[in-house]
């Protein structure tokens, strides 16, 4: 099974596929993306709608006093260090930007607590730029389907999923490996009784060896 016959079978798995953070704009989706790290989306959307209601853009969170920025997102891991990151992230932002999230790479990944998968989940969720964001479930995945060798980082991940999917799949092969990875390939329990890719899976050719 090629890449693309993955991805055409995922796709009927997953039609709802998308973007699970919930914002109205570039720049909560970078507050988002930063409260998201080592965190679900779920835990996530519990705190934000809260917050974008009481710091409504780049220039309240650059004034919001730190310890009550803290207070609203107590909920999520690492907390202190996020809302450090965001209050400063919404600074750079209103220094360098007037106030706009930017929408090149270069920079995005210069602003507080953005890295690069947060800069192509940015990019491709609200400038339609072709990405392929490369988290915990994609890294997962895409080594069980032998889309990746067992040794390649993240950003080598990235390259041979880039290289073996047409670049307008991009965005879309994204959500799609993650849903798979997050829904039915899991970490600690995958579903292989209802996968459909057993014949080509890793884990399956190591446990028959
Ligand atoms: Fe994941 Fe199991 Fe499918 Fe392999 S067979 S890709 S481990 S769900």
């Amino acid at each position: 099974m090629n890449t693309e016959a993955i991805l055409d079978k995922l796709e009927e798995l997953f039609p709802d596929a998308g973007c699970e953070l919930m914002y109205k704009d570039p720049f909560q989706l970078a507050v988002a993306v930063i409260l998201a790290a080592q965190a679900t989306d779920a835990g996530v959307n519990k705190v934000t709608p809260a917050l974008f209601e009481k710091y409504e853009d780049a220039q309240a969170f650059r004034d919001a006093d730190l310890k009550e920025l803290e207070d609203s997102v107590k909920s999520i891991g690492l907390y202190r260090n996020k809302a450090a990151n965001i209050k400063k992230m919404a600074t750079e932002v209103c220094e360098r930007h007037q106030g706009k999230l930017p929408s090149d790479y270069d920079s995005l990944i210069a602003l507080s607590g953005i890295g690069r998968k947060s800069a192509n989940v940015i990019l491709s969720e609200c400038f339609k730029v072709q990405r392929i964001a490369v988290d915990t479930h994609v890294q997962r995945v895409s080594g069980r389907l032998g889309l990746r060798e067992e040794s390649d980082d993240v950003l080598k991940c990235e390259e041979k999923l880039m290289a073996q999917i047409p670049e307008n799949r991009w965005s879309r092969a994204h959500h799609l490996l993650l849903f798979f990875g997050r829904y039915l390939c899991t970490a600690k329990r995958p579903q292989c009784e209802r996968c459909p890719f057993t014949d080509i899976c890793v884990e399956k050719k190591k446990e028959k060896s």
